[in-house]
Parts: C-alpha cells; structure tokens; sequence
C-alpha cells in the first residue's frame, strides 16, 4: 500500500470508531458533569471526558482549575528572578540555565509559525524553543517561569497538584514569550478607481500557533527537565526569598524588569 492511501485508511479508522458510541467509557469523569464522555457518544475519542471538560483540559492541563493570569503570576516571575540573579554562582542555577540553553540548541531550525501547521506536537514544541532562541530570550527568564509556577501552586488554596497541569501553566507561559510571526509586504493591486492603473497595497500576516493540547506538555515536560534539580535543591529557598519580599504583592508588576532582552509583545499575543 502507497503512503498516501495507508494514511486514508488510518484516517477512516479514526472518523469510525469515533463516531460509534463506546459505552466503555459513559461519563464525563468529573464529579456531578453527569454529561457522556466524548468516546462514550458520537463525538471523539477522550475517554475521559466530556466535549467541554475534554478541551478545557487541553487549553489549561486541568478540567476544571483554570489558568493563572499573568497578573496573578507576574510578581512570582519577578520576584523568582530576582532571586536567580542573587544567586547566579550557585551551581543548581548555573545547572538549570545551561540546561535551558541546551534547550535551544538542541531545537532544530527557527521555523516560522506559517509553517507549524500538520507538523507533530513534539515538533511543534522543539520549534517553540528555536523561537526563544531566535529572538534572544534570556533562559534566566525561562527558568523563573517555571519556579513562579511551582510558587504560586505552593501559595494557592485550591492548587491542581498534576505533573501535567503544572507543565501546562510553565509552558504556556514560556511559548507567550515568544509565540508570533510577522510579516508585511506591498504588492501591485489595480486601482479601484482606474482598474488600468496599478497601486501598492500593504499586506500584513500575524500567525500565532495555537497554545493548547500536546504541544504544551512536550514543552512543559522540556522545561520541567532542564529545572528540576534547581527545584529538588531550592525551592524552599526561594520561596523563603519570595515571601520576604513580600509576594504576592498588591499592584501589577512586570515580569522581569526592563532592558531585559526580550521580543516585544503584541497585545493580541496576550491572549490564551
Ligand atoms: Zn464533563
């Protein structure tokens, strides 16, 4: 069989037997849903959830708790790289920054986000990191993205204790860093006036890859490798660090202070 049809049939496979009613799998797995798991009705494959628990899941690594905000985060960023700064001579610093860095080495070629479509999430992560590589993001600034996540899982009432959730809450942070490609072009139109005469028109593309689903726990997972002895040997130090400087604080801080190298953002970048 040639490449192309063994893919038709693997995709006829798939539409098949997810439109035929499994009822393995009935309901949602939240408590009170009460609604039919996807593989439990005619739409999809989740053998977990529901359609609405199953792409809540996706976007924010949880089917219920959402994700922090930026503003909620902000100050633990701040205050998680301060702290880094303070203790640059520290070997499990000097371990998880290298291991960022190999992180962006290791990436593969900087690919444009017109180009992510149909490539596997595991691509799609390792290109997300040639981005940060690309536009220069300081890996310090990577590794207190994932020390603000497990801070403010330490401080949160209700936290979501799951690897994944908490890989999903670094990497979507660390992808916004830098998510979109741009670009912009003039070409010849015809006039609308004078249809014999030619004019320059602008033409502009903003692509973002989408920030959900398997991309992110490949990223998350990336992430939480390169940090993860700086984590064993000092999170209760820095959040020591953290609490004295009196996190979380009251006003909306940056991230990182200014001057730090990093692409600026758009603000349609800010959204989930
Ligand atoms: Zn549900």
């Amino acid at each position: 069989m040639t490449d192309w049809s063994q893919r038709q049939k693997r995709k006829q496979d798939v539409k098949d037997r997810a439109s035929v009613p499994n009822h393995m799998y009935a309901y949602c797995r939240v408590i009170h849903c009460g609604r039919p798991a996807r593989a439990g009705t005619s739409d999809g494959l989740d053998e977990r959830y529901c359609r609405a628990h199953a792409d809540h899941h996706q976007r924010h690594g949880s089917p219920l708790k959402g994700s922090y905000t930026a503003r909620e985060l902000n100050p633990y960023r701040r205050a998680a790289l301060a702290w880094i700064v303070a203790h640059e001579d520290s070997r499990w610093v000097q371990n998880a920054v290298q291991r960022v860095r190999s992180l962006y080495q290791q990436a593969g070629p900087y690919i444009e986000a017109f180009r992510l479509r149909g490539m596997p999430p595991q691509e799609r992560a390792k290109a997300a990191l040639a981005r940060l590589r690309q536009h220069g993001i300081d890996p310090r600034l990577v590794v207190a993205a994932w020390l603000a996540v497990e801070l403010i899982l330490l401080d949160d009432p209700q936290p979501v204790h799951s690897v994944e959730f908490k890989r999903v809450q670094a990497a979507k942070v660390v992808h916004r860093m830098a998510s979109g490609s741009h670009r912009r072009w003039v070409r010849e139109v015809p006039s609308p006036v004078w249809p014999s005469q030619k004019q320059a028109q602008v033409q502009e593309l903003h692509v973002y890859p989408r920030s959900r689903g398997r991309v992110l726990r490949h990223l998350g997972e990336a992430l939480e490798s390169a940090v993860e002895l700086l984590v064993d040997h000092h999170l209760a130090e820095v959040q020591a660090y953290v609490r004295e400087q009196g996190v979380p604080g009251t006003s909306a801080v940056r991230p990182y202070p200014k001057g730090w190298v990093v692409r600026r953002r758009r603000k349609d970048e800010e959204k989930t």
